[in-house]
């Protein structure tokens, strides 16, 4: 099958299953494929590949890792589903490294992201992971200079990750070749393929070889997003990591009854000695709220720090380098964060507002509880968020509690 696209616009969400192919009714996909490799010794991984998979501090392949590693370095097209925080970045980045030949300076591999910070974060993975084989790999993102990422580009990259918007720039340039591309990775496909995106990544789509291999990456992944993906995808290798197996049980999941909505602010100062124990995400649903409310802590003397899209990017860049490092350690933010951004040390994810999208409430806390450590999510709830709540327990299938007293112990 050649790659076409189908330009139908996606449904919203879907109601229960529709009966597509390799969908169960709770909205995840079903493996087809079903080989574990229990050791990155035993994926006949490149000997400088390996070396900067341990240097990195990786002993054992998380359980996508261990399912889905084989089959895109074998070339196959692969779907892979698994909760947030359990390595799905370095598993396509170390696939894309054991394909690449080092010696054919031109990009071989292009992920795309759909944000700058999730992109900058990929960059650094596949930078270290490559340490050994000196690999080259590019961010090319918005907001920053672009004949920079002109001049970055004809030194000769591997590797190239970024947003749809500058990348496209950069193949219209023809400052990034595609003819040598024969890997394309959406992280986070569903929100990649989603109704924002959609075109954009048809229009970098468009300009690669038919025989590109494509692997599409989420922790969720929508009936009708699914549905989309057979258009350009050869008959791909489906893998899911069941609940069961993930470790997102380790984020306990409370709520606390606010009632009103101008109660919330004071419910997150009485709770502000418990954000600073680890780090702290918190989620609002818009660029003025989280600027209002940052403004309102900041009046209060509580220390938080705020990033959102309106924002210029080298103060992004500047909040999340301090967000990174600890040196800040309560961050209000949009959804603009609630995909991918690992930080191992937050522990916490507290909802000032429920997201207006169900998958966002399981990208948004899973900001927590990284590769298995311990997390916490509170969610406040105002009269109105009840309904929401319950919608949000019934699809997740998931107990919410009152926050206990007692929840400092439990982070
Ligand atoms: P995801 O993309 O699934 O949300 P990430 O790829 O960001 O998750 O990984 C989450 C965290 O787990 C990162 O800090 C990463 O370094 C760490 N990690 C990933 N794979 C392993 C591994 N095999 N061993 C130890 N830590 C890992």
């Amino acid at each position: 099958m050649s790659h076409e696209w189908d330009n139908e616009p996606s449904a919203g969400f879907p109601e229960g299953s529709t009966g597509a192919a390799g969908m169960d009714p709770d909205g995840v996909i079903e493996s087809n494929y079903d080989k574990v490799v229990e050791s990155f010794d035993d994926m006949n991984l490149r000997e400088e590949l390996l070396r900067g998979i341990y240097a990195y501090g990786f002993e054992r392949p998380s359980a996508i890792q261990q399912r889905a590693i084989l089959p895109c370095v074998e070339g196959n097209d692969v779907i892979a589903q698994a909760q947030s925080g359990t390595g799905k970045t370095a598993t396509f980045s170390i696939s894309i490294l054991q394909q690449i030949d080092i010696t054919d300076p031109y990009c071989q591999a292009l992920i795309l992201a759909p944000t700058r910070e999730l992109a900058q974060q990929i960059q650094k993975v596949v930078i270290a992971l490559g340490d050994y084989m000196n690999a080259k790999c590019h961010a090319c993102i918005g907001g920053t200079n672009v004949k920079d990422d002109v001049r970055n580009l004809e030194k000769g990259m591997h590797v190239v990750v970024g947003t749809p918007g500058r990348v496209f720039d950069m193949i219209q340039r023809r400052a990034l070749r595609t003819d040598h591309i024969k890997m394309f990775v959406l992280d986070e496909a569903d929100e990649m393929l989603s109704r924002g995106f959609k075109d954009q990544i048809h229009d970098v789509f468009k300009n690669l070889g038919e025989s590109t291999q494509v692997i599409l990456l989420s922790a969720t992944m929508p009936l009708d997003v699914l549905e989309v993906t057979k258009c350009f995808m050869r008959n791909p290798i489906r893998i899911l990591v069941k609940k069961e197996e993930l470790t997102l049980d380790g984020i306990r999941q409370f709520y606390v009854d606010v009632t009103k909505e101008e109660w919330k602010f004071d419910t997150l100062c009485d709770l502000y000695e418990t954000l600073t124990i680890t780090q702290a995400v918190i989620f609002c649903n818009t660029r003025r709220k989280v600027d209002w409310l940052t403004d309102q802590m900041t009046k209060k003397d509580f220390t938080v720090s705020a990033l959102h899209g309106d924002m210029l990017q080298p103060e992004r860049d500047l909040i999340m380098r301090a967000f990174r490092s600890g040196s800040s350690r309560v961050l209000i933010t949009t959804d603009l964060l609630a995909r991918g951004i690992d930080v191992q040390q937050v522990s916490l994810v507290i909802n000032f507002d429920l997201p207006t999208n169900r998958e966002n409430y399981i990208h948004r806390i899973g900001r927590g509880g990284r590769f298995g450590r311990k997390g916490v999510a509170i969610n406040f709830i105002s009269e109105a968020d009840r309904r929401i709540l319950k919608d949000i327990e019934s699809f997740y299938n998931t107990d919410i509690e009152e926050m206990p007293a007692n929840v400092a112990d439990l982070i």
